[in-house]
């Protein structure tokens, strides 16, 4: 743990989590509608997420900064920190607004394939970047099949997270791609099995996928 690059994570976590929030407050929405507005002059939110003198969506600074510092600490000064740190600030606005909405929308995973990949792309290390991209295809490809056999378990939304981590957990290894893609159903039946046990979801609930593969990711990146 490199304490110092930590604590500058969370600084710069701070300002990206106060961005985070915006961006939930506008996204969380089901499909087909427009971007939530402000909710006291009904306005337009930019995407800062301030209007009438208040920060709108769910508090984020604090948890955004964590991911961030823990991020930071993991990659200390490493050039590849800049691709997972934007990953972790853009995954925590996905796991919040799939809990929120059930879904992943586009304009969050679709324009992450060229930021992560350029990011990566800027450390210069070709045979790192080329694993990426196979594993970004792998755990996509897997994602695509189970969205195929089971259309009512994992969706397309899914299915792009999946190449977007996929790309993440490629740089470091196939170890970290085999750890990760897994630990998102380890994690899943876990939580599933809790939720039974506590009569707060029946058989016929699906859970959100998005914020397991997240954690699965997170976890599989810094452990
Ligand atoms: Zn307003």
């Amino acid at each position: 743990m490199d304490v110092e690059w930590a604590v500058s994570g969370a600084i710069a976590g701070l300002p990206a989590g106060a961005v985070a929030r915006g961006v939930v407050h506008r996204l969380a929405v089901p499909a087909g509608e427009p971007d939530r507005g402000c909710p006291v002059c009904g306005g337009r939110v930019g995407w800062t997420g301030r209007c009438c003198g208040r920060a709108l969506g769910p508090r984020l600074e604090w948890f955004t900064a964590a991911v961030v510092a823990l991020l930071a600490a993991r990659f200390a000064g490493r050039p590849e920190l800049a691709a997972f740190a934007f990953l972790g600030v853009l995954g925590v606005v996905l796991a919040l607004v799939d809990v929120a909405v059930e879904r992943l929308p586009d304009r969050l995973t679709l324009p992450a394939y060229p930021v992560v990949v350029a990011l990566l792309g800027m450390t210069g290390d070709w045979a790192a970047l080329g694993r990426a991209v196979l594993g970004g295809v792998a755990l996509g490809g897997v994602y695509l099949v189970l969205a195929v056999l089971r259309p009512g378990g994992v969706g397309m939304g899914d299915v792009k997270l999946a190449g977007v981590l996929g790309l993440a957990l490629g740089w470091l290894g196939w170890p970290e791609l085999v750890l990760g893609g897994a630990l998102a159903f380890v994690l899943l039946a876990g939580v599933g099995v809790v939720l039974l046990a506590a009569r707060r979801i029946t058989t016929r609930d699906a859970l959100a996928f998005g914020p397991f593969m997240l954690v699965g990711a997170l976890v599989a990146v810094t452990v």
